[in-house]
């Protein structure tokens, strides 16, 4: 019975509220509702009180140094956590996957090597076979494949406009 939490994207309890969105009160982006179990894997021990607090969603903005907020007021900031988290950094090590440890540098490494990535495959493999545990491991408690297939995009896009060829002057 248990679908993995990989393949759905989860939103707000059933029936109620759910035109109510949940808005960043750092930078007004939008939030994404996350499990307490999340949040008690990822608040530094001295915050778990209050991270036990039901209702708290995620702030992915990349600015917004807020990685939880609940709609009453309180947040956990990034450096309230014990992990990095990925879409909150630029600076290497940028994580990506937390459950099988994939990076934006590794990404970035095998298109400059191969001129192609292989992780998502590697990810999705992994996930099949039930090897992920993305609520404990990953800020977002969901899934990092769509955060890891676009940033494989990204990069590609990047290595391929860093190849062009410049106009040769001699
Ligand atoms: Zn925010």
């Amino acid at each position: 019975m248990p679908e993995s939490d990989c393949a759905s994207t989860k939103a707000y309890e059933p029936g109620r509220a759910k035109t109510v969105r949940a808005i960043c009160p750092r930078c007004g982006g939008p939030g994404a509702p996350v499990k307490t179990i999340t949040l008690k894997q990822m608040a530094l021990p001295e915050l778990l009180e209050l991270a036990n607090k039901p209702g708290f969603h995620f702030c992915g903005a990349r600015d917004c140094e807020v990685a939880y907020f609940r709609r009453e007021g309180e947040i956990l900031r990034k450096q309230d956590l014990r992990v990095r988290v990925g879409l909150k950094e630029t600076k290497d090590p940028v994580p990506l996957c937390y459950c099988f440890g994939f990076t934006e540098e590794m990404i970035r490494e095998e298109i400059r090597a191969t001129g192609e990535c292989t992780v998502p495959q590697r990810i999705a493999a992994e996930v099949k076979a039930g090897n992920c545990a993305c609520e404990i491991r990953n800020p977002q408690g969901r899934c990092c494949l769509g955060l890891v297939t676009s940033t494989v995009r990204r990069q590609m896009e990047s290595a391929i406009a860093t190849k062009a060829p410049h106009p040769q002057l001699f």
